[in-house]
């Protein structure tokens, strides 16, 4: 029950917040209402800051993850968005080896790009930016992530003075830290680290924490932190049989209510898709029926993890259950089965994940079934890469 009443209160917190008195009622939480989200100039586009960055952009941009189609980034930015957002690791260098082709013949200035990289000691950071910089093809990048670390490797002295010496060679203008998992405490240390500039956190209408999440949001806007929200359409279907898609177009808007939010990048591979999220560029307005349909009272599990960790200390053998299930989540919720194989392949999972183990010990907060979910997905591994392809 704490879980609805807390959702339901996030959307009433934000909306006050910022314009002093809840629209409840009403039905519809206008744009006009809060700050900073007023469309500007002629396209009609709402703009935010990313914190002392000094960048400007549209409140919602390209997740390139899982993009294949070099057409749907030229037509993000024709129309109107400005920040593309890629990885060392999406599509095992692909993705970027595409962003460079692509972008060579942009003027420099017309986009903003940032890119992830992971590692645990100079010479894997090192070595993983140089490659990125020779796929994008580029001298800089305008935002370099630490992708994923946890609050502890986030706050290392080693790890940030290869961070700090990258900023330093002007490779990379701002640096960053993404998180899916634990996301207040990684923005707590991302605050605390006084390197990075800005935060790529999950941040979602089915975050059960979110409370803090927003509370840790909200700190990081003070202390000029950027923050950009990903992961914002929590799985896009409700079902595994992709019977039941959410709403995507209003969960991205719940999450813009959040005027500590500066921008997003969802995740697109469709046209329509796009088109969607320029509507929301121009209008995060939401209405009585938009609401609604995020079902913010009921308990439905979904297929969004939480990244909460939780279920890590139960299970014997400590298998990465979150990133398990994030692998479940773009097979059956996006249907990106490479995206979900990668995921599974990066994790040294046992032929077996759950080996001999004959009972689950693992209670989900979310109430998922994780041994019947990983049983599931753990197939993926046995299937030819060639096939997912
Ligand atoms: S599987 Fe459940 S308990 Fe584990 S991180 Fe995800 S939501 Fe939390
Ligand atoms: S069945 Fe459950 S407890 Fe056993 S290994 Fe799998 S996740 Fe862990």
């Amino acid at each position: 029950m704490k879980k609805s009443l807390d959702r339901r209160n996030f959307l009433k917190l934000s909306a006050a917040g910022a314009a002093g008195s809840i629209l409840a009622g009403s039905g519809t939480l206008h744009a006009s209402a809060l700050r900073n989200t007023k469309p500007e100039g002629s396209n009609g586009i709402i703009y935010r800051t990313l914190g002392k960055t000094g960048i400007r952009v549209p409140v919602v941009n390209l997740g390139v993850m899982r993009v294949d189609n070099p057409r749907i980034v030229t037509m993000a930015l024709d129309g109107g968005m400005k920040f593309l957002d890629t990885a060392y690791s999406y599509q095992n260098g692909r993705n970027e080896e595409m962003l460079g082709e692509l972008l060579k013949d942009r003027p420099r200035d017309s986009y903003y790009i940032a890119t992830k990289i992971r590692g645990e000691n100079e010479e894997q950071l090192m070595g993983q930016f140089d490659v990125s910089m020779k796929r994008l093809q580029l001298d800089y990048v305008d935002i370099l992530h630490f992708h994923r670390p946890t609050a502890e490797q986030t706050l290392d002295p080693e790890l940030l003075s290869v961070f700090k010496k990258i900023k330093e060679s002007g490779r990379a203008k701002f640096l960053g830290v993404s998180t899916h998992s634990n996301e207040p405490e990684v923005i707590r240390a991302v605050i605390k680290s006084n390197v990075y500039d800005v935060v790529l956190t999950s941040y979602n209408f089915r975050m059960e924490y979110y409370a803090d999440l927003k509370k840790a949001v909200a700190e990081a806007n003070a202390a000029g932190i950027g923050v950009i929200a990903q992961k914002t359409m929590a799985g896009a279907y409700w079902d595994r049989e992709r019977n039941d898609p959410i709403n995507t177009k209003a969960a991205l808007k719940f999450v813009l209510q959040d005027e500590n939010v500066h921008t997003s990048i969802p995740g697109v591979t469709a046209f329509h898709e796009l088109e969607d999220n320029f509507e929301v560029n121009k209008d995060i307005s939401m209405t009585e029926q938009e609401i609604k349909d995020l079902r913010l009272d009921e308990q439905t599990a979904g297929m969004f993890c939480l990244g909460c960790e939780k279920c890590i200390a139960q299970c014997p053998q400590k298998l990465p259950v979150p990133d398990i299930m994030r692998s479940y989540m773009y097979a059956y919720g996006y249907r990106d089965l490479s995206l979900a194989r990668e995921t599974m392949d990066s994790l040294s999972l046992n032929a077996d994940a759950c080996g001999n183990c004959t009972s689950c010990s693992v209670k989900c907060v979310q109430g998922f079934n994780v041994a019947q979910k990983i049983r599931d997905i753990d197939r993926i591994r046995h299937i030819p890469s060639d096939f997912l392809t």
